[in-house]
């Protein structure tokens, strides 16, 4: 047997000092690490992107107990899937969720695929996704590289670049893979990503309790606060409306479908008018609905990746009686307490809250 090189052993070093520490400081009792299940851990690491564990895990326990395994899913309505997922933003990932669980039923016997081509090639789960479901719902040995893993990586290796650049992802792809252990590959997958999380953070990172800071070079460069690279900025346009509450004499709210494309695709929404167009107007042209204007809240600002939208609150109280709207039909009187149980966008759900307790 040849001996390990010094790089090879720099990398099992870089596996067994965050084993170590995850055994002492790791995070164990997940709701997703009880019952490590691969249709849970898919839901949870889908959940995972872009938000934090302390919020997700409210809104996995609720979406596994309603839909507990992959062929409920599957036959679950896109309004269910949504109302499920609704204050957890990014709907394209619950969008995804339940077309890669039709896919599953109609192409691999009702199971995720067990081969990382195969599970990387559903909608919403790339290579990083799957590995991870591969890791901890089979333990077999596949590198990941989130974006908690992104950031320990390229400050571990002092790696320059924006990492959304492929070069970058290339090397950065090559340390993951060099990292990952032969044994305990899903507690290895865990801790990388823990470190990422409480540690190794975006800002003020706790570099004297890492584990692996005796070789960082970020810590002994002086480049913590620099590492990773940000994307190079560019401006970010600002859009304006006005969002327009409406209530009818029985203190019922008018929404509107979202079209089948875009921001927030298919969720219920507050009807919408350019912000300095009269808003009686767009109601009467665009539903035959009369109404007349209450108030104007202060603006608020949502931000998107690409852009911001100026949201400004117009308050009006329908004129009524009004005229049945047929079933299914893209726009829709809710009692308050309907609202719930709705797949509402994030901003809307808080206006409807917040006018709520002025009420
Ligand atoms: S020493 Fe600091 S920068 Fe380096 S990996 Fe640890 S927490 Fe991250």
């Amino acid at each position: 047997m040849s001996a390990a090189t010094p790089a090879e052993r720099d990398d099992a070093q870089f596996a067994s000092a965050l084993l170590a520490w995850y055994d002492h400081h790791g995070r164990k009792d997940l709701p997703w690490q009880r019952e490590r299940t691969p249709y849970r851990v898919w839901i949870s690491e889908i959940m995972l992107q872009q938000t934090q564990v302390r919020t997700v895990i409210g809104y996995f326990e609720r979406f596994v107990a309603d839909l507990p395994t992959l062929a409920d899913l599957a036959h679950a309505g896109e309004d269910r899937v949504l109302a499920l997922w609704s204050g957890l933003g990014y709907y394209s990932r619950a969008r995804n969720v339940l077309r890669a669980a039709k896919l599953c039923i109609e192409r691999h016997g009702g199971e995720l695929p067990r081969d990382i081509d195969g599970l990387a090639a559903l909608p919403g789960i790339g290579r990083s996704t799957a590995a991870a479901i591969l890791a901890q719902a089979h333990g077999e040995r596949h590198a990941i590289l989130d974006g908690n893993v992104r950031r320990v990586l390229a400050r571990f290796h002092g790696v320059r670049g924006w990492s959304g650049r492929p070069a970058v992802q290339r090397i950065l792809w090559e340390h993951a893979e060099r990292h990952t252990p032969g044994h305990r590959v899903a507690d290895y997958t865990q801790a990388i990503m823990d470190l990422g999380a409480t540690l190794c953070t975006r800002s003020r990172p706790l570099c004297a309790e890492c584990p692996v800071s005796n070789a960082c070079i970020a810590w002994r460069d002086g480049l913590v606060g620099e590492l990773p690279e940000p994307r190079p900025r560019r401006a970010v346009p600002t859009r304006a409306t006005a969002m327009l509450v409406v209530v009818d004499a029985h203190g019922r709210i008018l929404l509107e479908r979202r079209p089948p494309a875009g921001v927030w695709a298919r969720l219920w929404s507050l009807p919408e008018s350019d912000a300095a167009a009269d808003p009686a107007a767009r109601l009467e042209s665009a539903y035959g609905i009369r109404a007349r204007h209450v108030r104007t809240f202060d603006a608020f600002v949502h931000a998107f990746t690409h852009y911001h939208l100026r949201i400004t609150p117009r308050l009006l109280a329908s004129a009524g009686p009004e005229a049945a709207i047929a079933d299914g039909a893209d726009h829709a009187w809710f009692a308050r307490a309907d609202l719930r149980s709705l797949g509402l966008p994030a901003p809307v759900r808080r206006l409807l809250e917040t006018l709520e307790e002025h009420r």
